[in-house]
């Protein structure tokens, strides 16, 4: 028998399970088909959720060894952490939220969530695989939100049991007491950073000539120093060429400028970003194309099989959970005939949880010079910060990209312990385009790390130095 649904969902990560139930609250009969342990995707179970939870764990571990400066003594100032416990924990936080979604996905009366594989059979056929069981299905729309897959670099060495991706990382039973991160994007400078404070010693190779590719220039720069004065290896201009089982665990072979070098770990992590996954969602049998960057869509996130639509990192860059939630919401209003703005890139947000927290809004200035657009930046240094110095965070930047012509700012990027939670001011003021103005006259509370925005836009606006 052959079921019609309204609305066919592939996947129920942050691109997939928003858009599904906002489609069902709105009455439209939706079937969403998760091919995972629950719903969450890769954000909830091997992304976002357990590396900021290990993420949180070595931070405490870290403030703990430092009571001492604070006037606070303890009995042990190291902790040893029980990894064991931290999985645990963190299964413990994982299971809770998946159920919590799942619970409320099943209050949606038009809303049917399955766990099975599903793949196209046709432009509006697609069949579902369930415990052996197989289920045919009709639908008007699908979405198409099947996520992504970690890279592997294909060299000699890349598939041996200890080399990990993030995947294998997140899931680890033990500290190593080395670890080499290949790659020093958002994910290869976070881990390296959260199992450095967790005591393993760590190095990371990167390809480019600098950490975390189209984030501001100077405040990678400066976190590259940071990360360098407290201890993690970083090197750029890297080819890595192969990597061999030693005694101590694998050595990784790389070339930089024209010198061969190697380096040991007892594990190595390929950090070397994620493809979309679109390699068994049946789209052969439909008019949708894609290839290793994504699926093709228009800017309405349709492909070029009308009814059907795509969203999140099936797309390709950018890939943060945020972005895919705000294209599955944006989506949803627009297959329910509701005027829906789709997210643009150079509003986009993003934090690299590395210590201090680099957090970013909006263009760049060299994104923005490159797009054409004539610039200033107001900058403010934390080292003078009341709320940096209080919790002996002071050290980093803020830099505020503003049009020279309107005043009106297109960019904000911090890097500051704390920048994590300050950005949502930054992302309000890019996507509405805030003139610097109205950010000076904002009256931030005292003491906190977002008075850094009144007083970078003031300085801005005085043309003098910043006022505290
Ligand atoms: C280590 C790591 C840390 C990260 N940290 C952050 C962070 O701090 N902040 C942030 O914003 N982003 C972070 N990300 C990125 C974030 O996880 C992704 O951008 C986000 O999960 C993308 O959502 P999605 O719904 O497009 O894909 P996914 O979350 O991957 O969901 C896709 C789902 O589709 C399912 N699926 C695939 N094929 C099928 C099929 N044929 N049938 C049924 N189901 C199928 C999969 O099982 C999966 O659950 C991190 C990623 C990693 C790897």
């Amino acid at each position: 028998m052959e079921d019609t649904v309204d609305v066919l969902v592939v996947g129920g990560g942050p691109a997939g399970t928003p858009g599904a139930m906002a489609l069902a609250r709105a009455g439209r009969k939706v079937l969403l088909v998760e091919d995972g342990p629950g719903l969450g995707g890769t954000c909830l179970f091997e992304g976002c959720i357990p590396s900021k939870i290990f993420r949180d764990v070595a931070s405490r571990r870290f403030e703990a060894e430092r009571m001492g400066e604070f006037g606070l003594s303890s009995p042990q100032s190291s902790p040893t952490v029980d990894w064991p416990a931290v999985q645990k924990r963190c299964h413990g936080i994982l299971r809770h939220r998946s159920e919590g979604a799942l619970t409320m996905a099943r209050q949606i009366p038009d809303l049917e969530v399955v766990f099975g594989r599903a793949q196209l059979t046709g432009p509006r056929q697609a069949v579902v695989m369930q415990e052996g069981e197989r289920r045919e299905v009709s639908f008007e729309q699908a979405i198409l939100a099947a996520g992504s897959v970690a890279n592997r670099l294909e060299i000699p060495g890349a598939e041996l049991p200890g080399v990990l991706t993030s995947h294998g990382l997140i899931g680890i039973g033990f500290i190593p007491d080395s670890m080499v991160l290949i790659g020093g994007g958002a994910v290869g400078v976070e881990m390296a950073l959260i199992f450095h404070l967790l005591g393993s010693d760590t190095t990371i190779l990167q390809a480019g000539p600098g950490i975390i590719p189209r984030a501001d220039e100077k405040l990678t720069g400066r976190l590259t120093d940071i990360l360098r004065r407290d201890g993690v290896r970083v090197e750029t201009g890297v080819e890595v060429e192969s990597i061999e089982v030693v005694q101590s665990g694998h050595r990784v072979h790389y070339r930089q400028q024209e010198e061969t070098a190697t380096v040991d770990a007892q594990t190595v992590v390929m950090a070397v970003g994620r493809h979309p996954n679109v390699d068994a969602l049946g789209i052969e049998n439909t008019d949708v194309r894609a290839d290793y960057h994504g699926v093709k869509v228009n800017a309405q996130l349709e492909t070029d099989e009308p009814g059907i639509f795509a969203a999140g990192d099936v797309l390709g860059h950018p890939m943060f959970a945020h972005w895919a939630t705000a294209q599955s919401l944006s989506l949803a209003a627009h297959l329910l005939g509701k005027p829906a703005r789709f997210p643009r890139p150079e509003t986009n947000t993003a934090i690299i949880f590395s210590r201090p927290e680099l957090g970013m809004a909006g263009l760049t200035e060299s994104a923005a010079e490159a797009a054409g657009i004539d610039v200033a930046v107001a900058e403010y240094d934390y080292r003078g910060d009341a709320r940096a110095q209080i919790s002996d965070n002071a050290e980093g930047w803020l830099r505020i990209i503003y049009r020279r012509d309107d005043h009106r700012i297109v960019g904000a990027h911090a890097l500051v312990e704390g920048a994590a939670d300050v950005m949502g001011e930054a992302a309000l003021a890019v996507q509405a385009g805030t003139p610097i103005e109205a950010m000076a006259e904002a009256i931030h509370p005292h003491p906190t790390l977002t008075e850094a925005f009144g007083i970078a836009a003031r300085s801005a606006r005085a043309g003098a130095p910043p006022d505290a």
